[in-house]
């Protein structure tokens, strides 16, 4: 990097982190995660000018990297504790599921498209995140064989959320996501599960008003 490159980069750093605190975001640990973990090193190389700016941006497959700010709000709402074991549904750029690396023990992230799920584990792999796990599957029906998690995190848009995952919840595990239709007024939702005397229930809390590409059911069939 030229000296002049590196200033640009700094301050663009330095911008990056006072957006996210004069958005809301307080969590110190969460701010320190977003720190971190550079962003320019999940973007694709077109993109790589905005790579720090508080934008959704296009990956392959037609998918988009989730905004900073969007990132950092679902993060600070799940409560992440060290000892959580995290399922992330739609691993895309896989930058998400490195911000929940630095603040949760264990991360399994799923992609539906096979491209974007071996991208996705060769650059965290390079990057060092040695406590993800990327799987190439249908997030929908979750993971099973790792189930119960702590938290799960949705980064797709679904008119209700997966029965699947509910299940995978441990009891009072919390699962962020957004709901709402493809094309319609989405929200971030907050799901906690909590034990009954008959079993279990669910309570829901509606957050901001967001936009994210739709969890569709199955693996993709194209690349
Ligand atoms: N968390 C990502 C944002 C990815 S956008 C990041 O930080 O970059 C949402 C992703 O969810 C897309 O890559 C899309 O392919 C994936 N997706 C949609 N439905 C899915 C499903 N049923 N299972 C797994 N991934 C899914």
């Amino acid at each position: 990097m030229t000296d002049e490159n590196k200033q640009r980069h700094d301050i663009d750093r330095v911008g990056f982190l006072l957006t996210l605190r004069q958005r809301g975001i307080v969590d110190q640990a969460v701010l320190r995660a977003m720190e971190q973990v550079p962003r320019a090193a999940f973007v694709p190389s077109g993109a790589l000018a905005e790579a720090q700016a508080d934008l959704a941006l296009p990956i392959a497959c037609g998918q988009t990297i989730s905004q900073p700010y969007v990132v950092a709000y679902m993060t600070e709402r799940l409560a992440l504790k060290p000892h959580h074991r995290v399922l992330e549904v739609g691993t895309g750029s896989g930058y998400q599921a490195a911000v929940l690396s630095k603040l949760a023990r264990e991360v399994i992230s799923i992609e539906r498209f096979r491209t974007l799920a071996d991208q996705a584990r060769e650059r965290l792999k390079a990057g060092g995140y040695d406590n993800i796990e990327v799987i190439y599957g249908d997030g929908m029906a979750g993971c099973p064989d790792r189930a119960p998690f702590d938290r799960i995190i949705v980064t797709a848009a679904a008119e209700e959320a997966p029965a699947a995952l509910i299940e995978q919840l441990a009891d009072g595990g919390i699962m962020i996501m957004p709901r709402g239709p493809h094309n319609g007024p989405q929200h971030i939702v907050k799901l906690t599960k909590r034990q009954t005397p008959d079993g279990s229930a669910v309570d829901e809390e509606r957050l901001i008003a967001v936009r994210f590409v739709p969890l569709l059911a199955g693996q993709a069939r194209e690349l």
